[in-house]
């Protein structure tokens, strides 16, 4: 069987699990895009990336003395204009129809009461990882599919009969440790459990045995389930299919549209036996931003390294090792271009910023101006376990040595406190 376990309301829940004040109250958890990381000024950094996609960008606050004020309220010509969107909803604040997408000044306007709080983004991630963490001990496999879901595949290690107690243990221990509640979908097929899940939320335990998936899904509209695009919908309604009880009764229909009909068919008929996919964890630490077009080359090499100095403190923060670095540049004609990097090489500060510009400067076609800059790591090497170049070992030693050190600074003040030359 497959567990699907999923963090109920996890950027809210994680700061309840700072604070109890939150408790038990409507609260909410907005975002905002913003380009400030890369003004001149110090502002003692809060970096922010909201990403709606399924993994969340790292983002990194300091948010001390950061307060819904001046995070979410903007004056313009001395007009008080709120500005963000809601990412998460606690369960309180959903009874007032609060939901992920809305603006938060809508949420304001149908739960005055509601407390909107700046993201930490830094925080949620260390909760995941440290979920991700506890989990692989106590199931063989686990996939991080999300910031806020896993999969974990018990076969053979927890027999039927003792999966319930497992679940609801799990589901224990990880409101004690980590003070969060979750959710867990257990069925044959992972994307059934998955589908599960959205049952056992809040706070629940759905198991559906391998002869009552048929019963389960029968009623539940076409849209529920995981990986029917609207694409997929479309084609549906056209049979008027409309459930996925009805969608299990046209196995002719799904075969006709080739392979990715047939798997969604046996997705939905939980004989998929796809298993999880322990090497798509989540195993990459990127960012990007777009701003208006920039041709001064000496100007985008500045924003390279700021991205790169944010992507060093998280993934020193998580005591990752990557060896793959990635850049990918947007130009204003349209045109995209990408390169990548392998470097079996200690992680530190000076080497990632040295890869990225080096990588910049290798695809960039040198023409037009540049919209958008991405940069990520990913190979999450073991350092222990991997072999990584001895040629530049002492050379990256003393690197990493400083980059730790410069680590520790920022983890005390603030991403700000230290800043390469070449940024300012
Ligand atoms: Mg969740």
């Amino acid at each position: 069987m497959i567990l699907h376990l999923d963090l109920d309301s996890f950027f809210a829940s994680a700061h309840r699990s700072r604070d109890k004040r939150l408790l038990h109250r409507p609260i909410a958890v907005g975002g905002r895009s913003n380009l400030r990381i890369f003004d001149r000024a110090k502002r003692g950094i809060r970096l922010y990336n909201h990403n709606s996609g399924a993994f969340v960008n790292p983002v990194f606050y300091h948010q001390h003395q950061e307060d819904f004020e001046r995070f979410f309220v903007d004056h313009i010509n001395g007009k008080r204009k709120i500005r963000g969107i809601i990412t998460t909803a606690s369960y309180e604040a959903r009874a007032y129809g609060i939901k992920t997408g809305m603006s938060v000044a809508e949420a304001l306007r149908l739960c005055p009461d509601l407390i909107v709080l700046v993201p930490d983004y830094l925080l949620y991630h260390e909760l995941s990882h440290a979920i991700y963490q506890f989990l692989e001990l106590e199931i063989p496999a686990v996939e991080q599919y999300s910031i806020d879901e896993f999969f974990g595949d018990v076969k053979g290690w927890i027999s039927d009969r003792e999966l319930l107690a497992f679940a609801y243990r799990l589901q224990r221990e990880i409101r004690e440790r980590f003070e969060l509640p979750i959710s867990i979908g257990i069925a044959e097929g992972k994307w059934i459990a998955k589908l599960a899940t959205e049952y056992a939320k809040p706070n629940g335990i759905c198991l559906i045995p391998q002869g009552e998936i048929g019963r389960f899904i029968h009623e539940i509209p076409i849209e529920e389930f995981p990986g029917i695009s609207k694409g997929y919908k479309k084609r549906l309604e056209r049979y008027k299919i409309e459930t996925l009880g009805e969608a299990l009764k046209r196995k002719d229909l799904f075969y006709g549209w080739g392979k990715p009909g047939k798997m969604l068919y046996h997705r939905i008929k939980g004989d998929d036996g796809e298993g999880i996919s322990v090497k798509n964890s989540r195993k990459s630490i990127g960012l990007s931003r777009t701003f208006d077009p920039i041709r001064s080359r000496e100007e985008i090499r500045r924003r390279i390294v700021i991205l790169a100095r944010h992507i060093v403190y998280m993934v020193q923060k998580i005591g990752a090792n990557p060896t793959t670095y990635y850049v990918g540049i947007r130009y204003d004609f349209g045109q995209r271009v990408k390169g990548r990097k392998t470097v079996d090489r200690l992680f530190s500060e000076a080497l990632c910023k040295a890869i990225f510009v080096e990588i910049f400067e290798e695809i960039d076609l040198g023409v037009g101006s540049v919209t958008k800059l991405s940069v990520r790591v990913s190979n999450f090497s073991d350092q222990k376990c991997k072999t990584l170049s001895l040629l530049e070992w002492n050379r990256d030693i003393s690197a990493q040595q400083l980059s730790r050190s410069v680590q520790r600074m920022r983890e005390k003040y603030t991403l700000d406190v230290i800043k390469g030359a070449n940024e300012l």
